[in-house]
């Protein structure tokens, strides 16, 4: 019978087949030739002591015993074309992961996304970076797969449902992601390689009989008797369907508007604001692995951080290393920053955010926006930031310990964010709450994580799109919205996901509701 064995090993012997092979034949009391094939079941870092370690769980086949190679494959897609529509908004994770999953119920879906192809969105990309212009449809938010298509691509979540997570991991492997992913603790695709994935979900969508739209933004929702009639696009075309999946992310500040004014229950919803961190990723290493260099067999070191400050969760998010901190408006008159990685990681700097959880009792000055309330807070601080930066794509930058000590900055090195920064004193960008608790908690972290807080670290401002400041309320059990029949909120912009896998898995949910339906 296969063995299976849990392990730690050097990161050189977990690097090398050979030497892997050879280690465990040693453990199991076998000759190295015996060993037919190990597979690689689990794989993780454990850097708590100095001599890191990495743990593997694994499974041994000897020579004689059944092994057999399997292929991830992807399920079984029937022509859709003449089926039942379903209207998908928004082609991110949610959106597209709602389409397959439609398709493999034998429902078409039509999914509609107001930015381009993942081609077409380079050049306004370039657009951001380079000439400061920000395109409101095609940007590192918007157009197709979504805010995460260019991005680090980690695909972690909190769920508790593995079930659903491995099956979304499953599925990316199916469409071109590396079999790595089912493997790692942390997993990551990086921004290189997701494009083409999510273009090979697009023509799988298509060559089954669903419809992607591009160039096409959702500008009313029909409604009738409370319940959805179609959707009505920008040059006023008409899309009509009485299932809609509402997956427009967290930044489609429009449609949140639009659900306002419509008077279509939504509600606000607290999320988290701060700073990018950048830091050289070699310090990381150098703290995280404690040593000066970190060799050729371990990877970029990540980080993750929290601390309690004057009673508020102060945390690391999205930490991206050898990654580039990443231009995210979605208007022009506004700056955000996050951050992206190669799937190599091979950047220098390594940034992530550093944000506070937010109350929503933080939103009062902006009560009269009612369930907008923390929409217009979050904008009120991009658009303070762009102002203070001077009025293009470069964001207010400061040194960690000058922000610690309230000093502006008498220089800003160059840093990833490619716009470019302006020296300014954070405490302006920020209310003065959340400047004190900022101030302190480096402090703490820098406890914590010894050469931390140093001014060789560079904070951009702000980090302001953790997660959705408003919820588009829906029954927790049949996923349809509260008021309306027919609409199903979905994906990180409802509020129910956060990060590619859980809105990917959202999407599925929801596409699963609405075959139930019917
Ligand atoms: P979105 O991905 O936001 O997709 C919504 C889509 O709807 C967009 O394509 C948008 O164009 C479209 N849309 C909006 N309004 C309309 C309209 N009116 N009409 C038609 N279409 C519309 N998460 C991770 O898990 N790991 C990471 O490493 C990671 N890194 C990130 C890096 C960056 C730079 C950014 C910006 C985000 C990152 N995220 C990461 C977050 C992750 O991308 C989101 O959590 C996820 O994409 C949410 O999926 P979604 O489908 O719910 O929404």
């Amino acid at each position: 019978m296969p063995r299976e064995l849990l392990l730690q090993v050097t990161p050189e012997i977990a690097a090398n087949e050979l030497l892997l092979k050879d280690y465990l034949s040693k453990q199991i009391k076998v000759f190295p030739q015996e060993i037919q094939h190990v597979s690689i079941l689990k794989r993780s870092i454990d850097a708590r002591q100095k001599a890191i370690k990495i743990n593997l769980k694994v499974i041994i086949y000897l020579k004689g015993e059944p092994f057999q190679e399997t292929k991830i494959e992807l399920p079984i897609y029937k022509d859709v074309s003449s089926a039942q529509e379903v209207i998908v908004v928004g082609a991110g994770p949610a959106g597209l992961f709602a389409a397959l999953q439609l398709i493999e119920l034998g429902l078409k879906p039509i999914v509609i996304e107001r930015g381009k192809d993942v081609r077409g969105r380079r050049r306004d990309l370039k657009a951001i970076n380079v000439d400061h212009l920000v395109n409101e449809d095609s940007n590192y938010c918007f157009g197709e797969g979504g805010a995460g298509t260019y991005s680090d691509g980690k695909l972690y979540t909190r769920s508790k449902k593995r079930g659903d997570v491995t099956r979304i991991l499953e599925l990316l492997v199916a469409f071109g992601a590396s079999e790595d992913i089912l493997v790692e603790a942390h997993p990551h695709i990086g921004t290189n390689k997701l494009p083409k994935i999510i273009e090979d979900i697009r023509n799988k969508i298509i060559e089954f009989g669903g419809q992607v739209l591009f160039d096409t933004r959702v500008t009313d929702i029909l409604v009738k008797n409370n319940e959805i009639e179609g959707i009505v696009t920008q040059n006023g075309d008409k899309i009509l369907a009485n299932k809609l999946i509402l997956a427009t992310g967290h930044s489609a500040r429009d449609i949140f508007e639009l659900l306002d004014k419509k008077k279509i229950f939504i509600e606000a919803k607290p999320f988290a604001l701060g700073v990018r961190a950048e830091h050289s990723q070699q310090l990381i290493d150098s703290i995280q692995y404690s040593c000066d260099y970190r060799g050729e067999h371990l990877p970029p070191a990540p980080y993750s951080i929290v601390k309690q400050v004057n009673g508020r969760g102060m945390y690391s998010f999205c930490m991206c290393p050898g990654g580039v901190i990443a231009p995210c408006a979605t208007s022009p008159g506004e700056v955000v920053t996050n951050g992206w990685s190669p799937s190599k990681r091979d950047q220098v700097t390594a940034n992530s955010g550093i944000v506070i959880e937010l109350k929503l009792e933080d939103f009062k000055p902006f009560a009269k926006f009612g369930a907008l309330a923390g929409m217009e807070f979050q904008k009120s601080i991009e658009q303070k930031a762009w102002h203070l930066a001077g009025e293009t794509q470069k964001v207010p930058a400061q040194r960690m310990v000058d922000f610690t000590q309230n000093k502006v900055s008498a220089d800003i090195p160059k840093t990833s964010y490619v716009p470019g920064t302006t020296s300014v004193e954070m405490g302006q960008v920020f209310p003065g709450f959340l400047s004190q608790i900022l101030r302190e908690g480096f402090k703490e972290f820098g406890k914590s994580m010894r050469g931390y807080l140093t001014n060789e670290a560079i904070l951009h401002a702000p980090e302001s799109r953790t997660s959705s400041p408003v919820r588009i309320p829906r029954d927790p059990i049949t996923y349809e919205h509260l008021q309306i029949k027919g609409l199903y909120p979905c994906g990180e912009g409802a509020g129910y996901a956060g990060g590619i896998i859980s809105a990917a898995i959202d999407g599925e949910k929801c596409a699963l509701m609405i075959a139930e339906t019917l």
